[in-house]
């Protein structure tokens, strides 16, 4: 089974992000870019299908610059056999990316596409289910668990208060959820190994997709600052300051 894995280059997790003084957008420049989380997950869960034997090629694809080929990097040193760059500057919507990566499907024909099922920037939480609706698959969104199962694939999926399990025809999507697993740290040996192996770059053109935005951004602005909070001595003057005070009780 030829597997997708979509990894998306975005703002570390750990990088305190800080709004662009006009307003047009977040602080990239000189800031830590990294995987998206999710998609690292997705990439754990692609090799272990592969260590399983389910799983034959991986195939780690990216839209955006052309430093996107660090993330598809550091998903071939954990695992991925090659990736695929769709080099574009400039906004990607989830319809675009999802468009995108449909074309990909034309070309490579995978049976399993590994999406995260949001990405940190964004928090758009949409290309998955948008890729399932173009390509008419089945989907398995926040997967907690995946089992090849007969002749599919048994997702198990974390929503409002419990678990879901779904039999999956493929070809089929899955999005991860972060207990999914725990994406392991590239080895050195991997990271060396992973420079040898072949990265092809495509344009949205050459795919024959009109990535042009349908969203204008109006403004992006802080949250307001939360006041500071105040330390009560007694659960009488708390009872006291939410009745006089803050009047919501
Ligand atoms: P989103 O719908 O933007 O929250 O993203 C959900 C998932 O879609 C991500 O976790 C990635 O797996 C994939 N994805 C979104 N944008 C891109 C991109 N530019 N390149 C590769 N994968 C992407």
């Amino acid at each position: 089974m030829k597997v997708l894995v979509p990894v998306k280059r975005v703002v570390d997790y750990n990088v305190k992000v800080r709004v662009k003084a006009d307003g047009t957008g977040v602080e990239t420049a000189n800031v830590k870019m990294s995987m998206n989380p999710f998609d690292e997950i997705g990439v754990e869960e692609a090799v272990r299908l592969k260590e399983k034997g389910v799983a034959s090629e991986i195939i780690a694809v990216s839209a955006g610059p052309t430093a996107c080929q660090e993330q598809i990097r550091t998903a071939l040193a954990m695992g991925a056999d090659r990736g695929i760059l769709i080099e574009h500057d400039g906004v990607l919507e989830p319809l675009a990316v999802a468009k995108l990566l449909k074309a990909i499907v034309a070309k490579e024909s995978p049976e399993l596409i590994i999406l995260g099922k949001q990405a940190i920037d964004d928090d758009m939480n949409a290309t998955g289910q948008m890729l399932a609706a173009l390509l008419g698959w089945a989907q398995g969104t926040y997967a907690s668990k995946i089992e090849s199962a007969d002749g599919g694939l048994k997702v198990t999926r974390e929503i409002d208060g419990g678990l879901e399990i779904l039999q999956l025809k493929l070809p089929a999507i899955i999005t991860t959820d972060l207990r999914l697993n725990e994406p392991r740290y590239a080895s050195l040996p991997n990271i060396m190994k992973a420079r040898k192996k072949p990265i092809e770059t495509v344009k949205p053109a050459d795919l024959g997709v009109d990535v042009t935005p349908r969203l204008t951004v109006l403004k992006v602005e802080e949250p307001a600052k939360r006041q500071a909070g105040k330390k009560v001595g007694s659960v009488q003057e708390l009872v006291d300051k939410l009745r006089n005070e803050a009047k919501v009780i």
